[in-house]
């Protein structure tokens, strides 16, 4: 997809690599990469640097011995079950469909109010990803945030301070970035979104509300 604009940074990618993200924010990683061939191309030298590193450890220790229990090893391995992979006109990517359990008529959404409607994903508790439906034309609550949040949009766009966001962009904001997305006239944005802190809504009804919707 050569439209894509707004990029994993490095930080992102290496803790994605390493295993170190939390389970959200890995799957709006594997979301991205599954979009995008430059960061996956940025991923693999990165698996690459850690595989020299590996190697070059193990290169010291390596006995004979070790190398057969490798193998054994190896062998134990239980094959990879073969998945299909989903059509080309699926909206939501292959890691995404693994939660879902499917496309976007297997997601049940819950309405949040002002026809914004999400479905939080089930995954490990040290962040939060959701997807989110925003009707064209609407615009998010005026909020910052306490910790990191990623948006990855799937379908249609929208349109902060940051710029234009459309399918496959990723944002990246931290405790600097005030922000009120709105979504493109002419269809309705669905994007994926992982939070680690709770948002800071500015507007008192939306703090009212914040509990209920689990933002
Ligand atoms: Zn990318
Ligand atoms: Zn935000």
């Amino acid at each position: 997809m050569k439209q894509i604009k707004h990029h994993l940074n490095d930080g992102l990618l290496m803790g994605y690599a390493s295993g170190n993200l939390p389970e959200a924010f890995s799957l709006v990683v594997a979301t991205h990469i599954s979009l995008c061939d430059e960061c996956r191309a940025r991923l693999e030298s990165f698996d690459a640097i850690g595989g020299v590193l590996i190697d070059e450890d193990a290169a010291v220790e390596m006995t004979a011995t070790a190398l057969e229990a490798t193998f054994e090893r190896i062998a134990e391995i239980p094959a990879v079950p073969k998945t299909v992979a989903p059509p080309k006109t699926a909206v939501l990517p292959k890691p995404l469909q693994d939660y879902v359990g499917g496309d976007l008529d297997k997601v049940s959404w819950r309405n949040l109010g002002g026809g914004v409607k999400q479905v939080v994903l089930k995954t490990s508790s040290q962040a939060t990803v959701r997807l989110l439906k925003i009707p064209a034309g609407a615009a998010m609550p005026d909020h910052g945030h306490n910790g990191t949040e990623l948006t990855l949009v799937l379908k249609g766009a929208f349109r902060d301070d940051d710029g234009r966001f459309g399918r496959g962009d990723i944002e990246i904001a931290d405790e600097d970035l005030h922000h009120t997305p709105i979504a493109e006239d002419g269809e309705d944005c669905i994007c994926l979104a992982a939070t680690d802190a709770p948002l800071r809504f500015r507007r008192l009804i939306a703090r009212i509300a914040q509990p209920f919707m689990g933002i």
